[in-house]
């Protein structure tokens, strides 16, 4: 049995093996790959799951199950929402998260760019590369202290990619995820929380327009 988020239900879920795990020809290493079912009532697909090795197995079956970093197809790739951010702006950034899912690291960053120019077009703030545009909307109360300051550390990984600068070496994962998060963090700020925030007054504001009107017809009836 082996654990993982199965890319069909995208429950964590147990894979039983149902297939006897097959050696690929034609790599350095030894290559296994195997289906797999998951274990979900309401599911019961078939993944396949592969691992390379610089040994061979000696029971592939029993050995294959027993592995814990086996890489699965399909992958699950979680889907954000962002049910308050303009639509063209929210499907950006599921994309996004997507690239982000299947480590497409400068897919990922370069959409996350183009999320956060696009909000500070939103909301009026075109001129100037996309560090004056961040300051610019920390200048007006849009996002936090601490959130324009993330932003200064981690641009220089964006600004290679905007600049068709790919450097010597692939972008590490972490830098990708760091990026992916200051736009949520961004998206969070500017969309969702004020969002929250109206909802809950919004609500209030009903209940105290009931009660006076509770109120009034009472008084009325007296
Ligand atoms: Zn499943």
């Amino acid at each position: 049995m082996a654990s993982t988020i199965c890319g069909w239900c995208g429950d964590r879920t147990h894979m039983a093996m149902v297939t006897e795990p097959e050696r690929l020809p034609g790599y350095m290493s030894y290559t296994y790959t195997a289906t797999f079912q998951c274990s979900n009532e309401a599911c019961h697909r078939l993944s396949i799951a592969t691992v390379s090795r610089q040994t061979g197995y000696a029971s592939p079956k029993k050995d294959m199950a027993r592995e814990t970093d086996l890489s699965w197809q399909p992958t699950h790739i979680p889907r954000r929402e962002f049910p308050d951010v303009p639509e063209q702006i929210a499907s950006a950034a599921v994309e996004a998260h997507a690239c982000l899912a299947i480590r497409a690291c400068r897919g990922a960053v370069a959409l996350a760019r183009a999320v956060v120019e696009a909000t500070a077009k939103d909301k009026g703030i075109t001129k100037g590369p996309l560090v004056a545009k961040i300051v610019e909307m920390h200048k007006q109360n849009l996002i936090r202290d601490i959130t324009r300051e993330l932003a200064h550390e981690i641009r220089e990984g964006g600004n290679e990619i905007a600049h068709g600068d790919l450097g010597d070496e692939p972008m590490p994962p972490e830098d990708a995820e760091a990026i992916i998060a200051l736009m949520d963090e961004i998206l969070e700020e500017v969309y969702q929380g004020p969002a929250r925030m109206l909802a809950l007054k919004r609500s209030r504001l009903e209940r105290e327009q009931r009660n006076a009107e509770k109120k009034a017809a009472l008084q009325n009836g007296s």
